[in-house]
């Protein structure tokens, strides 16, 4: 697949659920992939790109952000609280805010560093124990807590479990996000970004289906 044909297939799903067009931001899912598959995107004119380790970010973003000024990165994956410096310092957006501590952290170096990322609140909707994200239990006092401490909370952020039909955390995300007042959803990826749009995502993380399969190896 290809970049322009994924842009294709959320116009198509923006037009099913009668959503204005262009109202889902596509988030291209660079991490692993070779610098130049990324260049590749960023010369096709796509700008917004998603990453989800710090360290490997810090050794490949500056360098395309320099080339192409109006690019932005966004942290998607878990962050540890001895990276939160540098995640402030390098990303436009961070989506897995999801516990007390962490929330306390980044405040306090939004404070220093005067730069303030947009964030999304990560929910764990599958209660699955190894994965990041506030228990659903527990979101609603958690939003407002991070709210109360001024963090800039534009939304939630979901990922499934792997064998569970996504519609039904995409659905559980909607709902805590419209009782607590939160407009952005984080939410699909290559296997299931349409049926995101279709329940309503504002950001669709997409990797593999942008840039081929990641080689680990
Ligand atoms: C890797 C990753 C993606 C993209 O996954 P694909 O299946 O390659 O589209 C999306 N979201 C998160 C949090 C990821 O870590």
């Amino acid at each position: 697949m290809s970049l322009n044909e994924i842009k294709t297939r959320i116009l198509k799903a923006e037009e099913t659920a009668k959503r204005p067009a262009g109202s889902t931001q596509l988030i291209a899912v660079s991490k692993v992939q070779p610098n130049e598959r990324v260049h590749a995107v960023l010369q096709q004119g796509h700008r917004l790109f998603g990453e989800n380790k710090v360290q490997e970010s810090e050794g490949k973003w500056p360098d395309f952000k320099q080339e192409f000024p109006d690019a932005k990165v966004h942290l998607i994956g878990p962050l540890q609280t001895n990276k939160v410096k540098n995640a402030v310092a390098l990303f436009d957006a961070i989506h897995a805010v999801d516990r007390p501590k962490l929330a306390n952290k980044l405040a306090s170096e939004i404070q220093t560093q005067g730069k303030a990322p947009d964030m999304f609140i990560q929910v764990n909707t599958g209660e699955e124990p190894q994965k990041a994200g506030i228990l659903p239990a527990d979101a609603d006092a958690f939003i407002k807590e991070c709210i109360a401490m001024e963090l800039p909370i534009i939304g939630l952020m979901v990922i499934p479990p792997v064998n569970e039909e996504s519609s039904l955390h995409f659905t559980l995300l909607r709902k805590i996000a419209e009782r607590n007042g939160l407009t952005g959803l984080s939410m699909g990826m290559s296997g299931d970004f349409e049926r995101a749009v279709a329940l309503g995502a504002t950001h669709v993380r997409v990797g593999s289906a942008i840039f081929g399969e990641r080689d680990y190896g």
